[in-house]
């Protein structure tokens, strides 16, 4: 099919394909001008404006120009995307213009300092596919959170051509992966543009030769995000590959990788013409940023001791993991070959930046990302106060002088985007009983006592609907595979073929690993299917997720899923849904009842799909672990504890598994199914109401990020 020329939209929609290439329609008003436009194209395109445009008959674009209501939504998202562009004059203040003052504007309309937030991955949205899991999605959200507060904000990171993976699963259950060179046409990426209007690509010292990034935008409402790209024809073939894919290749390809992010992120704000006054990392992959400032401060004059008082007065860093092997380390001699061009202008300052990734996790002293990064930021916080106490713990050789309360990690908890993440059927149902102040207000905690005042058949009316949405998409999915990539019966019944719409449907989804123990369910197959197979009350489970392409043990975790899928003694009544990517999850938070995660503790740093997931009414029944361990307040689901934590790991798995069938049975399932004469599940309703009251205030991003604001950004602007 030949693209319509966009320059041919009829001029009452001129600015439609602006409209699209600005994502911060995914979260505004721009969602529901493009569903109207044509939603047929809309749900084939998994909601992708971009490629949904180039595909549209011209006829529809004539007739929508035409359109009364669709000309308002259009006129409606365009004056929100303008509002949130112009400066703030006339227009209500941001957050951050209130608490911290308006950022002072450069000829051009740069803010003249910013927040520089680095990320190896991002989740926006699903026509971006530059990441993999949880770390993604929560940079994706917190530059959409930066967005709304109206933060001087740009994130940097990497344009991987070829992503992370698609996920299909062969008739035996095994994950193969398959890569999709991205359609660059199709996605809402643009060449950033240095002020005298050239493409922005800068020169990295990679090894002993230097390699060329290229420089990608995407919009995001008041903030932007660059991207590296280095498949450049100048480039060298395999250097051309560096940036192809997330998380693939070894360790060397890692490093370069890294050394590409952190020199080339540096390199690129300067090209632009932006000057970071808090530059935070999130995650050790990008704790190179610290060598190129070190270099520039040195070549600048500056001696060591005052470059490296500087970096850390304006560094901030996130850590993500509590598993040591999460922290990427490399031995000496591939950080030597890989920054052989940068030493140059660092002299005997070699030896003391060396020296600031040394570290020993067990394996012998190595150069560690995360040594590096604590060393060199001012600002250190673990992602939930539990994960907080172990990061304490586990570096704590960095500290060797300190006691565990001194050491200076904080700990600032996870959160998700609100409008990103609660179904727009029940943001209406809250406009409809709170009003529209709800979206400016949801995180306040006491605002939402309001809840309650909702009628049970109302918000069980939308959580039924939110479910059929989700069965529907699933039957379909299994359809689609069926029909187009001629999957055998195994894969449509273990795709879900057979479940049940009216049964209380448990869902699990994340990354395939060992340590969020996926198969614990099945512990005792028995005593499951007696709760699978109740003629009154049956159950149903609907598991998502990838494993990463080397973690064979991973792997073997989602075969196993697979066929169980499969086993006639639980009667079609486990599905797997493959693929799982923002998508996916949107489906899989809101329309499931309850959301289960059952990591081995203390292992998981903070989880956030059961953030998203209690948001919208879907109780969370999981570990106390990371955000639960703070979370659970006794009536907004419920906390599986077997209570053990130090046996060996088969009986800390039998006492938790346990204790997990011991809630369905006497807790979960019987409260589900106990309907008043209206049919209304009365008691489970105000679980639900809990669950939205306590945790979508509290887990937030609105929250976070006015966290990290005044803990971590305000200060360097203030000064
Ligand atoms: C939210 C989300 C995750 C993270 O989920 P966890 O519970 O933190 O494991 C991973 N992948 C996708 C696609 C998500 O939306």
């Amino acid at each position: 099919m030949t693209p319509p020329d966009l320059t041919l939209l009829p001029e009452r929609l001129s600015r439609l394909s602006e409209l699209a290439h600005d994502l911060s329609w995914t979260w505004n008003a721009g969602r529901e001008v493009f569903r109207r436009l044509d939603y047929l194209r809309w749900k084939q395109s998994a909601h992708n404006p971009v490629l949904m445009l180039r595909q549209m008959d011209v006829a529809v674009l004539e007739r929508a120009a035409n359109d009364p209501d669709f000309l308002a939504a259009y006129d409606r998202a365009l004056l929100t995307m303008d509002a949130w562009r112009a400066p703030a004059n006339g227009h209500a203040r941001t957050y951050w213009q209130t608490k911290v003052g308006a950022p002072v504007e450069r000829p051009g309309g740069a803010p003249d300092r910013i927040v520089a937030y680095f990320s190896a991955e991002f989740a926006l949205h699903q026509s971006l596919p530059i990441y993999a899991g949880g770390l993604g999605v929560l940079a994706g959200d917190h530059c959409k959170e930066a967005s709304d507060l109206g933060i001087p904000f740009v994130g940097v990171g990497f344009m991987y051509p070829q992503g992370y993976f698609r996920q299909r699963v062969s008739a035996d259950g095994w994950q193969q992966e398959v890569y999709e060179r991205l359609n660059w046409a199709d996605a809402p990426i643009a060449k950033a543009q240095t002020h005298d209007r050239k493409p922005c690509v800068v020169a990295v010292p990679l090894g002993i030769r230097t390699v060329l990034v290229q420089v990608w935008e995407v919009r995001l409402g008041r903030v932007r995000l660059l991207l590296l790209d280095t498949d450049l024809e100048q480039n060298q073939p395999w250097d051309r590959e560096l940036s192809a894919r997330l998380y693939s290749g070894g360790q060397d390809m890692r490093l370069q990788q890294e050394v590409v992010l952190g020199l080339g992120g540096v390199l690129a704000l300067r090209a632009l013409g932006l000057t970071p006054a808090v530059w935070h990392l999130n995650e050790g992959h990008a704790a190179f940023v610290v060598l190129q400032r070190l270099r520039d401060a040195l070549a600048n004059g500056a001696t060591w001791e005052t470059a490296l008082v500087e970096v850390r007065r304006t560094t901030v860093f996130t850590t993500h993991t509590p598993v040591p092997a999460g922290h990427d380390a490399f031995p000496f001699n591939l950080v030597e070959q890989q920054l052989a061009n940068c030493w140059g202008s660092m002299g005997e300052e070699r030896d003391h930046f060396l020296a600031l990734g040394t570290y020993d996790n067990g394996a012998g002293p190595q150069f560690n990302m995360t040594a590096l990064a604590m060393r060199s930021a001012g600002a250190i916080n673990a992602v939930s106060q539990l994960h907080g106490d172990v990061t304490r713990e586990m570096f704590a050789p960095l500290w060797p002088d300190l006691a565990p309360g001194d050491r200076p990690v904080g700990a600032i908890t996870n959160g998700v985007h609100v409008p990103t993440w609660v179904a727009g059927d029940l943001g209406k149902l809250f406009d409809r009983h709170m009003g529209a102040q709800w979206r400016d207000r949801y995180d306040e905690p006491a605002f939402w006592t309001a809840v309650f005042d909702i009628p049970d058949e109302e918000l069980w009316a939308v959580r039924r609907s939110l479910r059929e949405s989700l069965f529907e998409f699933v039957r379909e999915r299994a359809r689609v595979r069926f029909a187009e990539e001629n999957a055998g019966t195994a894969r449509v019944v273990a795709g879900g073929a057979m479940l049940d719409p009216h049964a209380l449907t448990i869902g699990f989804a994340r990354r395939f690993t060992a340590y969020k123990r996926p198969d614990l369910i099945f512990r005792h197959p028995a005593r499951l299917a007696q709760l699978i197979n109740n003629q009154k009350h049956p159950m149903q489970l609907v598991f998502a997720g990838k494993a990463h392409p080397a973690d064979d043990g991973g792997k073997h975790h989602l075969q196993n899923i697979f066929r169980q899928a499969l086993d006639p003694a639980f009667g079609g009544r486990v599905a797997f849904v493959d693929d799982y990517d923002l998508h996916v999850a949107h489906l899989l938070v809101q329309g499931c009842d309850v959301w289960l995660n059952n990591p081995r503790k203390p292992l998981e740093a903070s989880g956030t799909s059961g953030m998203k997931a209690a948001m919208n009414g879907v109780p969370h029944l999981s570990i106390g672990d990371g955000w639960w361990a703070e979370g659970y307040t006794g009536d907004n689901g419920w906390r599986i504890d077997g209570g053990l934590t130090d046996a060996d790991h088969a009986a800390v798995d039998d006492a938790d598994a346990d204790a997990l069938y011991r809630l369905l049975e006497t807790e979960v399932v019987p409260r589900f199914y106990e309907r008043s004469t209206k049919g209304v599940p009365t008691r489970w309703m105000a679980t639900v109401k809990h669950s939205i009251a306590t945790v979508t205030p509290r887990f937030c991003t609105r929250r976070m990020v006015k966290d990290y604001i005044e803990r971590a950004y305000a200060p360097s602007f203030r000064k």
